[in-house]
Parts: C-alpha cells; sequence; structure tokens
C-alpha cells in the first residue's frame, strides 16, 4: 500500500493540520517516508462523534460477525507482507527474525480472541430464576452479564510495534469486548502504525462492522493523547510504557467530570531469587538465562529482569562470574528510539556513579547510532535496603546483582519491593523450597506471575496469563493486559430484573441459543 501519513476517522483518511513529523530510522538517525499528520481537535472530535455513534449498533453485532472481523484483520495483517516487516525493521531497529515472530504472536493473539467470541462463555452469563412462592418475600428473575463499557482509547506501545500497538492486546480485546476503539499511534512507528490501521479498518469494512469501530490518530507531543483521554465520549484508556507516561494519564483521566479507568502498564523490574541449592548445582546455567533475558531485545522488555538477588559474596559463590562472562560475550543492539538510547545511558551512568554500586561487567563499546551495550553491575544487600531509588526501573540491557549476607536479609528485601509484573525464584529441588518456605508468598503479593526456575521474558499469550501486578507494575492489580482474560478491562457487569424473555439477550435467554457455559441457580451447566 503506499502510505499517506493521514489520520483514520472511522473510514475516512484525513490530515488537515499541516503540523506534521517524520519517522526515524534508530539505526542511522535518518527521516525517512512521509510525512505523519498531527491530529487536530476537529479530527480528534470526528472520530470520537462517530464512536459514540455507532457504540451500540458495533456491541450488538453477534459474535460470529465479531469473530469473522477479528480473524480477517490477522489474514490482512498476513498479507501485508514484506512492506510490513521492512518498514517495522527500518522504524525500530529491530531485526527479521524479531518482527516476523512478534508478527506471529499478534496474529495468534488476534485469532485466539476470535475463538474467545465465538465461544461466548466469556460474558460470565449468571442467572436466578424468580422464585413467586418464596417467603417472606419472592424472588425476582434476576440475570447478569458483562456488555462493553463504550469507546476505548489505546495508547501504541514503543516496544512491541505489533503485539502492543495499533492491532495489539488492548485494541483486539477492546474490540473482542464490543467496544470501538480509538488508538492514539505511537510516533516511534508511524509507518507501520498506518500498515496495521488499514489492516483493520479494511477487514471493519469488508466483514460490515459500523463506520467508527476503528480509528487511527497521529501525534508527536502529549496533545492529542491528552485531549482523547478528557474527551467525554471516551470510557476508558489502555496504556502500554513509561511511568511518567502512565501516571500522568491516570492522574489526569481521574480530573474528569466523570473519572474513567485507565488500564496503564508501567513500570517493573522483574527481581530474580536465585537460592543457595540452585546456586551450587547450576550456577552456569542459570547465569546463561538470565543473561539471555537481561540481552533479549536490548532489554526493551517490560519483563526484563533488572534485579538479581543471591546469597553469599562474588568470593564465595560463582553467579555473579558466570553473569559477568555472559554479559561480556554479548553485543550492544540498537535500540528503539534516540528518546529511548539516551534515557539508558544516562539511567546506566547514574547507577553506576552510586559508590555502592560496582560495575561487574559490560559488553564490548556500541558502535552504531542509538546502540546500548549491555552492563551488569553488583551491590550489596546492605546498600540496596539503604537506598530505595536502586529498584527503579532501567529499561535496557542492565541489571543490578544484589548479594545478600543472609535469608533473613533476602526475605526482608523480597517484603520491600513495590509491585512488580513478575518475580522468577530458582530453586534445587525441595530443599531450596523447604528452607524460604516464605518467599513464594512474600512474592505473591508483590506480582501478577511468579515463575519457578524460570525467566521472566517471554510471555505466554493464553487464557491463563496474567501479565498484570500491584501499582506501580500496573494502574489496576486486578487485571492483566495479556491472555483472554485481558477483555475483562473494557467490560462491565449488568443485571436484567424480570425482563422480557423477547428483550433478554442471547446469552440470557432460557433456550441458551449459542450453548454457552452459563451459572443458574448456582450451577454451572451450558444447557438451555
Ligand atoms: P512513553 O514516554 O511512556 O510514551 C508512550 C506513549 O504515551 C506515547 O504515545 C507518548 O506520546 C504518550 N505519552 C507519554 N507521556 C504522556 C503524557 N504525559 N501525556 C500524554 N501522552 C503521553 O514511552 P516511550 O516513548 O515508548 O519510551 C520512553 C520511556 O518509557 C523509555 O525510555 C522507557 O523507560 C519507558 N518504557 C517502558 C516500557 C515498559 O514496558 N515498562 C515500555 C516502553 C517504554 P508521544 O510519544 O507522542 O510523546
Amino acid at each position: 500500500m503506499n502510505l499517506t501519513g493521514q489520520h483514520f476517522l472511522g473510514f475516512e483518511r484525513s490530515g488537515e493540520n499541516p503540523e506534521y513529523f517524520t519517522a526515524i530510522n534508530p539505526a542511522t538517525n535518518e527521516a525517512f517516508g512521509v510525512k505523519y499528520h498531527v491530529a487536530g481537535q476537529n479530527e480528534i472530535n470526528r472520530a470520537l462523534v462517530k464512536a459514540e455513534e455507532i457504540f451500540t449498533g458495533y456491541s450488538e453485532v453477534t459474535a460470529k460477525q465479531k469473530a469473522s472481523f477479528l480473524n480477517l484483520i490477522a489474514d490482512l495483517i498476513l498479507e501485508a507482507g514484506d512492506q510490513l516487516i521492512e518498514i517495522c525493521m527500518a522504524e525500530t531497529g529491530l531485526a527479521n527474525g524479531r518482527i516476523t515472530g512478534e508478527r506471529a504472536r499478534t496474529i495468534n493473539q488476534i485469532r485466539l480472541f476470535a475463538g474467545l467470541v465465538l465461544e461466548g462463555s466469556w460474558v460470565e452469563a449468571t442467572i436466578d430464576t424468580a422464585i413467586p412462592e418464596r417467603q417472606p418475600a419472592p424472588r425476582p428473575d434476576i440475570r447478569s452479564m458483562l456488555i462493553p463499557i463504550g469507546p476505548v482509547v489505546v495508547f501504541g506501545a514503543s516496544n512491541f510495534p505489533l503485539a502492543f500497538s495499533v492491532a495489539g492486546g488492548d485494541t483486539i480485546s477492546a474490540l473482542a469486548g464490543g467496544n470501538p476503539v480509538i488508538v492514539k499511534a505511537h510516533p516511534a512507528h508511524p509507518g507501520t502504525s498506518e500498515i496495521i490501521a488499514n489492516c483493520i479498518s479494511e477487514a471493519a469494512k469488508r466483514s460490515g462492522m459500523p463506520d467508527g469501530t476503528f480509528s487511527m490518530l497521529y501525534d508527536s507531543g502529549y496533545n492529542t493523547g491528552r485531549l482523547l483521554v478528557v474527551h467525554p465520549q471516551i470510557r476508558a484508556v489502555a496504556f502500554t510504557g513509561s511511568f511518567a507516561g502512565g501516571k500522568a494519564l491516570y492522574d489526569l483521566a481521574q480530573t474528569r467530570p466523570d473519572p474513567i479507568p485507565v488500564f496503564a502498564e508501567m513500570s517493573s523490574v522483574n527481581p530474580i531469587f536465585v537460592l543457595p541449592e540452585a546456586l551450587k548445582t547450576s550456577a552456569g546455567s542459570i547465569a546463561k538465562a538470565i543473561a539471555g533475558s537481561v540481552t533479549l531485545g536490548a532489554g526493551q522488555f517490560c519483563t526484563n529482569p533488572g534485579l538479581v538477588f543471591f546469597i553469599g559474596d562474588e568470593n564465595t559463590v560463582k553467579l555473579p562470574e558466570f553473569l559477568g562472562e555472559e554479559i561480556r560475550k554479548s553485543i550492544p543492539q540498537t535500540m528503539l528510539t534516540p528518546g529511548i538510547a539516551g534515557n539508558y545511558h544516562k539511567d546506566v551512568s547514574h547507577a553506576l556513579a552510586d559508590k555502592n554500586i560496582n560495575l561487574l561487567m559490560e559488553s564490548a563499546e556500541a558502535s552504531g547510532q542509538n546502540q546500548a551495550k549491555p552492563v551488569i553491575a553488583l551491590v550489596s544487600g546492605a546498600a540496596f535496603e539503604q537506598n530505595k531509588n536502586l529498584s527503579s526501573e532501567v529499561f535496557g540491557p542492565f541489571s543490578l546483582v544484589v548479594s545478600c549476607d543472609s535469608k533473613d536479609q533476602m526475605l526482608r528485601i523480597a517484603r520491600s519491593l513495590h509491585g512488580q509484573l513478575t518475580a522468577s525464584i530458582f530453586h534445587d529441588a525441595d530443599k531450596d523450597l523447604d528452607d524460604f518456605t516464605l518467599l513464594p508468598g512474600i512474592l505473591k503479593t508483590k506480582v501478577g506471575r511468579l515463575i519457578f526456575n524460570g525467566i521472566p521474558t517471554g510471555v505466554e499469550v493464553c487464557h491463563a496469563m496474567i501479565h498484570g501486578g500491584p501499582f506501580p507494575a500496573t494502574t489496576d492489580s486486578r487485571f492483566t493486559s495479556v491472555g483472554t482474560s485481558s477483555i475483562k478491562r473494557f467490560v462491565r457487569p449488568v443485571a436484567l430484573q424480570d425482563c422480557a424473555h423477547s428483550l433478554l439477550p442471547p446469552e440470557l435467554r432460557d433456550d441458551n441459543p449459542m450453548g454457552i457455559m452459563r451459572l443458574i441457580n448456582g450451577k454451572r451447566s451450558n444447557q438451555s
């Protein structure tokens, strides 16, 4: 397709504001491609009026039609072929294999949601039939289910240009839930965003979805995002990115006359605890796995492990040496944007300037533009306990290894950590777990996902996945942003009391035409 740099206001394309920005290739720092228009207030309004007008119509589209729409989005993304891969590589500095893999993940994610919608039980239909003869008062007929919340704003993330961006989990779960979506495209991959938005728009047209089901707006600054979050028509916000960005948008939404939920996934250092018996038997393989996770994708993952805890010191325990050896062998990689690379260099320099932190190892010097060299540093448990800032996220291939002086100190530190997406425990057989019985329980209160003998990167997209966690990992620990349960962010329960049968949605009718699993008078059943 020919890129135009225009917004998608439903099915209309527009670029009436003369202000624009261009894509930057982070490997060369060169601007390339078309001019991407910055959205104007008028264009924002047009997209949102459409979304509001068709909300009821889209929310009543049948499960079968919605599943076909989602599957067609997946088909068209595949059909976009090499153009998508090439533009995405040029805009992000990511390698072909990574983008191709991420495209497969994105497509599988879309098809998983299509399957969820088609199966239908996700609406949690619950029926308590009337008991007119009940004493002292009759029970009315009450039927409840989850319904769409309304137009959703999705902020595309920079670090997953496909899987967490225009057709990423946020957009697809919101569409699957029956909500119109307005994407604020991330300016780090505008061409990628246009190709994907075109796939969604085309799929919407071909599968008969109403005009306004999907819109996408460009901006290279904060204005459009802020206007969207406070817009009266918006009912929820999904965001993945920095703590500063997510918290600012969350706070902004609370200033509305009608505050709305903001599901922001922000900051996590994904601590890893390596227990003593595992250190004795497997320090080399554990170090290899951790270093691989730290350096994967230039460390630009929300599940990048930023803290590694062990008991002992570098003289008695081999883990720091093995980790150092792995980092020495690693290579610098191009980061996603000049801004992200600049932040990484600043944050690493700041960490290493602390007199309590010792550089353990770094890779060879970076030679290209915006590259990050992997770095690993060491700090004592005592110094770590005294400086709360040491648990802040450094976005990139950096990890701080913390040598604890005792089991008590390790447990104390675990208790003091703030909310995280993940934590990992490396343990050997049962002895470690017998000695550290409290650790899993402590960590469960801190994270959305607790991993045993594994690294945090590589988030499976499935029904059971929880990619969330207590603040500041996210703004709402009750939800996940990956996996089919992420649909729950964009729906709300409604109960219908003594509703005429002809008015009931199929999910709540006595004959159960969709054959879905329901809770009827306290018993689960897929019967009528
Ligand atoms: P970001 O700064 O959080 O920006 C993400 C999106 O939100 C962009 O579209 C941005 O708009 C918008 N935004 C940010 N702050 C805003 C505000 N106050 N008001 C309105 N909109 C706002 O993330 P980024 O640009 O991708 O990367 C910057 C830093 O974020 C990185 O260095 C890294 O530290 C962190 N990050 C963390 C994760 C993670 O998973 N933990 C992922 C990505 C990035 P514009 O870009 O148009 O200005």
